[in-house]
């Protein structure tokens, strides 16, 4: 089995994305996947059904935006991964920090980190911060984070915590 993160960019390139933002439905659609906005229970995220011909991604149409596209691309994670389930339920509890270094669960992990590299490619991410250092060398922190969060589409928190398991240590 491929690591989440090449998974991930398999999907892409599977999928014929080459930018961000990736519209993670779209994707989802394309490797076979239905997905559904629900109003769910407020301590969901979203849930997944994975039984041979059917991969169902419901997402809670609650939450922020950027919230559901981690969601789909977590759900997405589960079937790529081929995690053995027919049925994930996700809440906000086990994955607040929406990169789940709290999750013990391993595919959680794994899910979150094919979440993480399918939204924010690694690459991307590099020649984005690139370009951002570029354009306004006095940035702090919050500001280039805040400007990649929005041009990958994704909360702060979750390039947040993106960048910092990529090793890119912003100097403020
Ligand atoms: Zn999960």
């Amino acid at each position: 089995m491929p690591t989440p993160e090449n998974r991930a960019l398999e999907t892409l390139k599977a999928a014929g994305v080459v930018a961000a933002p990736v519209d993670v439905e779209v994707v989802a659609k394309q490797m076979g996947c239905k997905v559904m906005f629900q109003a769910l229970k407020s301590d969901l995220s979203g849930l997944l059904v994975n039984q041979p011909g059917n991969c169902l991604i419901g997402v809670n149409s609650h939450q922020s935006k950027t919230r559901q596209r981690f969601t789909i691309a977590h759900e997405l994670g589960h079937f790529l991964l081929q995690h053995k389930g027919e049925m994930f339920v996700d809440g906000t509890v086990l994955r607040r920090d929406e990169n789940s270094s709290r999750a013990t669960d391993p595919q959680e992990i794994e899910a979150n980190r094919f979440a993480a590299a399918l939204l924010m490619p690694a690459e991307w991410v590099y020649a984005k911060l690139t370009e951002n250092r570029k354009q306004s060398p006095n940035g702090s922190v919050e500001e280039v984070t805040s400007a990649l969060a929005s041009q990958f589409d994704v909360s702060s928190q979750a390039m947040s915590i993106r960048l910092a398991n990529l090793g890119c240590l912003i100097p403020d």
